[in-house]
Parts: C-alpha cells; sequence; structure tokens
C-alpha cells in the first residue's frame, strides 16, 4: 500500500511551497515533492524564484547597483571612491548565501507546519497515485485524496543557439559568471534580458540585446516603456529591436552571432550569451497515461478560473498554468487551491496581479494599459506624473520616470496605473489594493500621502486625472 496523504503538492516553488504550508495549516497531511538539486549538490526547497530566479537576481541587481552608484552615481552627492572594484567571486558568493539562507527557511517552515518534503521527480498516474523517481532511480507511489501541479517552468531554447552552460546561458548560467564578460549578448529584450543585462553592464560589460520584436516592452503601458528606453540607452544598454537571430557559432574568439533587422544581415560578436526568449510550462513527463489530465496546446496544465484540472482532485497553480508566469500569482493561487479543498472560498483576481521590472528606473503595472483600453472601446481619462517634481526623488538623485493612472472617463474607476522611476516595486501595491477594492481616481486622490515620499507622485497623478495636480499646470 502506498502512503496515504491529504494533500500531495508537486512542486516546491512559490506556488507549491506555499500551497503545502497553507494546507498544513489547515489541518491537512501533507508532503511537497521537489526534484530540484541546489550548488551544493543537495536537494534545495524554493523552485526556480528562490534557487536561480527572483532571490538571486535580486541579489546581483543590489550588489550591481550599490557599485555602480560607487563609480558613477554618487559624485552629485560629493562621494568619490577612487579606483573602485568589484570582486565577482565575492558577489556570487553573497548571492549563493541569500539563496541557502532562503530555501533552508523553506525547510525550516515545513518542519515547522508538519509539510513532508519528498525529494524526486514526480509523475501523476491514474486516482492520484503520484509515482517519485528519487535520486538513485528507486520509485515509490504516493496517494493522495489531492494533488496540487506546480510544477513550474523551463527557459526556452533556441534551436539554433543550444544552451551550454559555458558559451551560451540560462538566467541561472547568467547569476553564475566567474568574471564579467567583456561582451555579453542577450537574446530576449523581456523582464529576465533587461534585469540580467543590467547586471552585467553596471558591473562594465558591453551589452547587447537583439529583441525579434519591433516595439520595446510591448507588453508594457507605451509611455513608461519609452521612458524606460530612454533610460536604458543612456546607461549604455545597446538594445536592437526587429532583430531575428539566425545563427550562433561558437568559436575560440567567442561566439558570432548573425541575425537580420530591417537593414538585412548583420553579425555581433560576443563572450558570453544569455538568451531569455521566454520559459515553457514545465510538464514534460508529468503525466502518465490514465492521469486524465489534459494539456492545452501551449504544454500548459489545462484549468479553470479556480486552478481545478477538470479531475477530481487534482489542481494546477503557478507558471504550469495559464495566466502570467510570476511568483506572487503562483503564490496566491496556492493558497485559494489549498483553501477551496478544506471547504473555504479561495480566488484569484487576475486582472490585479501587479508586474515588476527589477532595472533603474524600475517599472511597475497593474490593470490595463492605454493601448488596451483604447482597443476595447472604453471611454477613459488619464492622468500623470513625474518624479522631477517630487521632493524625495530629487534629494534621492533619481528623477527619471513618471506616474500614470488610467481612470474610467464615466465611473472614474482606476482601470490600469503605470510606474517608471525608483522604488516603483513597492508603490505598485497602493495602486493593486486600490483596483482590488474597485477604487477610483478620486479615492485614490483623497487619500493623505505622507510628505516627502515618492508615493506622493501617485497621489498627484490620481488628482492629475481630474486635471487638478498641485505640483505641474495641468
Ligand atoms: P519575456 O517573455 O519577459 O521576454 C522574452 C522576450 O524575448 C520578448 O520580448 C520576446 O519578444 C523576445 N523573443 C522571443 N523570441 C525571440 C527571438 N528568437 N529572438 C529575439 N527575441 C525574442 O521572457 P523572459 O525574460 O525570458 O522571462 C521569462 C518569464 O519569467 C516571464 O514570464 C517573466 O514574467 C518571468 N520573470 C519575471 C521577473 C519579474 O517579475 N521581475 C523576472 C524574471 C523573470
Amino acid at each position: 500500500m502506498s502512503e496515504q496523504y491529504d494533500v500531495l503538492v508537486i512542486g516546491a516553488g512559490p506556488a507549491g511551497y506555499v500551497a503545502a504550508i497553507r494546507a498544513a495549516q489547515l489541518g491537512m497531511k501533507t508532503a511537497c515533492i521537489d526534484d530540484f538539486i541546489g550548488k551544493d549538490g543537495k536537494p534545495a526547497l524554493g523552485g526556480t524564484c528562490l534557487n536561480v530566479g527572483c532571490i538571486p537576481s535580486k541579489a546581483l541587481l543590489d550588489s550591481s547597483k550599490q557599485f555602480h552608484n560607487l563609480t558613477h552615481g554618487f559624485e552629485s552627492h560629493g562621494i568619490s571612491a577612487k579606483d573602485a572594484k568589484i570582486d565577482v567571486g565575492a558577489m556570487v558568493g553573497r548571492k549563493d548565501k541569500i539563496v541557502k539562507q532562503f530555501t533552508g527557511g523553506i525547510t525550516s517552515l515545513f518542519k515547522a507546519n508538519k509539510v513532508t518534503a519528498i525529494s524526486g521527480f514526480a509523475t501523476l498516474k491514474a486516482n492520484r497515485v503520484v509515482s517519485v523517481k528519487d535520486a538513485e532511480g528507486k520509485s515509490t507511489d504516493y496517494s493522495a485524496t489531492n494533488v496540487i501541479i506546480a510544477t513550474g517552468s523551463q527557459p526556452i531554447e533556441l534551436p539554433f543557439a543550444r544552451f551550454d552552460g559555458k558559451h551560451i546561458v540560462d538566467n541561472a548560467g547568467a547569476l553564475d559568471f566567474s568574471e564579467t564578460p567583456k561582451r555579453l549578448g542577450v537574446i530576449g529584450a523581456g523582464v529576465i534580458g533587461l534585469e540580467l543585462g543590467s547586471v552585467w553592464k553596471r558591473l562594465g560589460a558591453e551589452v547587447t540585446i537583439l529583441e525579434a520584436l519591433p516595439d520595446f516592452l510591448a507588453a508594457a503601458d507605451a509611455d513608461i516603456a519609452k521612458v524606460a528606453a530612454r533610460e536604458f540607452k543612456k546607461q549604455g544598454l545597446d538594445i536592437r529591436l526587429g532583430a531575428k537571430l539566425g545563427k550562433a557559432e561558437v568559436g575560440k574568439k567567442g561566439i558570432t552571432l548573425t541575425y537580420t533587422d530591417s537593414k538585412g544581415e548583420q553579425t555581433l560578436e560576443v563572450d558570453k550569451l544569455l538568451v531569455a526568449v521566454g520559459r515553457r510550462a514545465a510538464t514534460k513527463d508529468l503525466l502518465a497515461d490514465g492521469s486524465g489530465v489534459k494539456l492545452d496546446d501551449r504544454g500548459r496544465v489545462e484549468v479553470d478560473a479556480h486552478n481545478w484540472t477538470g479531475v477530481e482532485g487534482v489542481w494546477a497553480v503557478g507558471d504550469c498554468v495559464r495566466g502570467p508566469m510570476l511568483a506572487h500569482k503562483g503564490s496566491e493561487e496556492g493558497i485559494a487551491v489549498a483553501e477551496l479543498i478544506a471547504g473555504k472560498a479561495g480566488h484569484v483576481n487576475l486582472d490585479t496581479v501587479p508586474w515588476v521590472i527589477y532595472t533603474e528606473p524600475e517599472l511597475a503595472w497593474v490593470g490595463q494599459t492605454e493601448a488596451q483600453v483604447k482597443e476595447a472601446g472604453i471611454p477613459y481619462k488619464t492622468g500623470s506624473f513625474p518624479f522631477a517634481a517630487i521632493g524625495r526623488a530629487v534629494a534621492m538623485n533619481e528623477t527619471a520616470g513618471h506616474v500614470k493612472v488610467i481612470a474610467h472617463a464615466e465611473t472614474d474607476r482606476i482601470l490600469g496605473v503605470h510606474m517608471v522611476g525608483p522604488v516603483v516595486s513597492e508603490l505598485i501595491a497602493e495602486a493593486v489594493v486600490t483596483m482590488e477594492f474597485k477604487g477610483s481616481a478620486e479615492d485614490l486622490a483623497r487619500i493623505v500621502h505622507a510628505h516627502p515620499t515618492l508615493s506622493e507622485a501617485v497621489h498627484e497623478a490620481a488628482l492629475a486625472v481630474d486635471k487638478r495636480a498641485i505640483h505641474k499646470a495641468n
């Protein structure tokens, strides 16, 4: 007889581990299965986010920002440092320590909540039996009343630029360079390309980003994308749009990229190549015959609005299902499913999932872009306010960017908020709360915002929707 659980979670990333903790909190006998092996050769919980994604990239973004400020940003404060150096090994070591602290933290949380961690690769069979193959190749079956699939996603590989871990790398490889590459090529000007491109640019690499689409950051509101493009250009990031890679040949002196753009065929020599062209659901070998779970045409697990797969007791959450591939979206789905299993209410509003890009300046948004609102034929009005007119931003010497609020022209309900500027990753939370409460621009405009803070830009942008911003001409 296989061991029986109330809830078996497949995957210990931010969707899976959070689902497991919540299920255990609700009194269910829970286990969480994961096959990730950390840099020290031992199983590590936390999935992509903690091991090779959100947390380590933020560690490197912060280190590289400190170095860049020291070498380029502090002069206006009257601070100078001669011969500033960066020890890339020490920087990566700090990142590894942070990763270990957080993955170890999940192990402790599992113990505290009595979640059993099982290491190995899981396959879902019929009747909620999960077969787990461990590192030695031994398979053990477990069964459960409920199974939550949270297997996450994997980087998409280009057939003509395969990852070799040395010259051509994915996000994980670009977190572990032993020294700053002289010339770094990046394929894809998306979230990963911009964040990791920024890290190595700040440390002195020549960074060229090839983006297939003709528009920069097509998913973002055009106004904030425009500011971001201008600022990244000033920083020396060479972003080439409409550039379609044809070949990447590894030679003795580096990698020769052949791509076509509006001017025809071009070549580019780089020392390292990061391919960041998106991710796909990690569902390969997940489902055995008879599991009953269906995949869509993009390999994602099919689910309804409540993350149910249509098979009794089988649910799926996070990057392996529809919706944005964002850690916080997965975590909320994990909590919602655990609560639904326990007979409680659980729901995630995909319309108010915030997006953040941790470049300098940062980008953050929630809700619809102006182009989407226009396309939908919704009557709307907008208000924006620049950080250059915010005392705190000027004191910080971080004045690039603005906040833009889009509201319904008749009801004043907020439809979207878009920001580019200092620490907007934190400012976006206010917009999410307001939208979740179906708030209006007037609601935001009537809330007291502390002075002097960056949040005053949100307040003033909301006032500007009604042409009554105080610190700019309307
Ligand atoms: P992405 O979808 O953000 O960007 C990929 C980019 O590559 C797109 O602009 C696309 O047009 C371009 N592209 C696709 N094929 C190409 C080709 N052949 N040549 C040139 N360009 C090409 O994907 P990503 O940056 O790889 O990130 C993967 C996922 O991870 C995303 O869903 C992202 O949301 C998530 N992520 C989020 C964060 C964050 O929240 N800050 C950070 C990192 C990753």
